[in-house]
């Protein structure tokens, strides 16, 4: 039973009753029962349901039930009303536009997120070796002059450099191309990156910033897994954005100017991903065990980098280490490589190679 108000049509007099429904019929009487009345719900015309309001059923003769919009027993007219449908309807509607438009902006930002990098890494691996080697020179020979100036090394310090670096490429079969080249840069600082065509470039203030060999085998080691990984191509790739990476992937051969002008922008604005610098320091931990290195020597290197010079003579001393920042997963993860390597040499190979 639902409480109602029923007006009978003929008069305002209020009549309060009492509504049940059976089956498709309504039927409201008095509380004395003195009184009864009956009709079928397909003959009355209900109200909207609006919160607040009471719902008002029409019937035929002009009469009109009152209920309480809370009292009404919700499965009486369900969704009946033309206005509730339209509303009904504009919801369904609305909540469809909301959820086109959220797979769009999330379909966008997978893209760039996901999409560019998974192109750009698809790119750089299938690019053909004389290509990358191409845009690794012609990027040189933009930034040779420029950024890149004649280094001040003298002439003993890049021999015994070349011969420590040959020594350790050398014990790395399958490497590839690669080769060492010392450059005065004062506009990058201390710096040393590898480009496409295996061409490792050093600079004067980081050779000069640099404890002894072993600091500067580390870096090579570290390089040399940028290298590897085509990291360079990569990341000048993913932040050139779609266009260039879908230009690539057609096979467009304008979009290559794109990357080549995208190298030196990235040497001076830009650093790797934290995953490329923690590939680039697994290849380096690896490739410095196999020679009977501590592979702990690139994070020591890293921290005398960044102890050194308090009062530099140029800020851009700290540029490598600016550009590479140690973290406590970077050091975690040397450490434990270190710990294998103590294990697998012995603690007397691990100091002999120290010297
Ligand atoms: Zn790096």
């Amino acid at each position: 039973m639902t409480p109602a108000v029923y007006f009978d049509g003929l008069s305002t007099r209020p009549i309060w009753v009492e509504v049940w429904r059976e089956d498709a019929v309504l039927h409201w009487r008095t509380a004395d029962r003195q009184r009864a009345w009956q009709a079928s719900l397909a003959s009355m015309e209900p109200s909207a349901r609006v919160t607040g309001l009471p719902f008002v059923l029409h019937l035929a003769d002009g009469a009109h039930l009152q209920i309480e919009h809370d009292q009404m027993p919700a499965d009486w007219f369900p969704g009946h009303h033309r206005l509730e449908k339209l509303v009904d309807w504009l919801e369904r509607r609305w909540m469809a536009a909301l959820a086109g438009v959220v797979v769009v902006v999330v379909s966008l930002l997978a893209l760039f997120e996901y999409g560019v990098p998974w192109a750009a890494d698809r790119v750089a691996d299938h690019l053909p070796h004389a290509l990358e080697s191409s845009m690794g020179r012609q990027s040189l020979t933009a930034l040779e002059g420029r950024v890149l100036l004649p280094t001040h090394l003298s002439a003993e310090r890049q021999t015994h450099l070349q011969a420590v670096f040959w020594h350790f490429a050398l014990g790395m079969p399958g490497l590839g191309d690669v080769r060492l080249k010392f450059y005065s840069a004062p506009m990058i600082g201390a710096n040393a990156f590898a480009l496409p065509d295996g061409t490792i470039v050093f600079t004067d203030q980081l050779a000069s910033a640099l404890p002894d060999d072993e600091a500067f085998i580390a870096v090579i080691a570290h390089e040399l897994g940028h290298q590897v990984h085509h990291h360079m191509l990569r990341q000048v790739l993913r932040n050139s954005g779609a266009f260039i990476v879908a230009g690539m992937m057609m096979g467009d051969v304008t979009s290559m100017g794109g990357i080549t002008a995208g190298i030196p922008l990235f040497l001076i604005n830009s650093h790797y991903s934290r995953t490329f610098e923690e590939d680039a320091d697994g290849f380096a931990f690896a490739a410095l065990s196999r020679q009977d290195i501590d592979p702990v020597a690139f994070v020591h290197m890293m921290q005398a980098l960044q102890r050194s010079h308090p009062e530099s003579k140029d800020q851009a001393a700290e540029r490598y280490v600016m550009s590479h920042p140690l973290n406590a997963d970077r050091i975690g993860r040397a450490e434990a490589a270190s710990l294998a390597f103590k294990a697998r040499h012995g603690a007397g190979a691990a100091v002999q190679a120290k010297k």
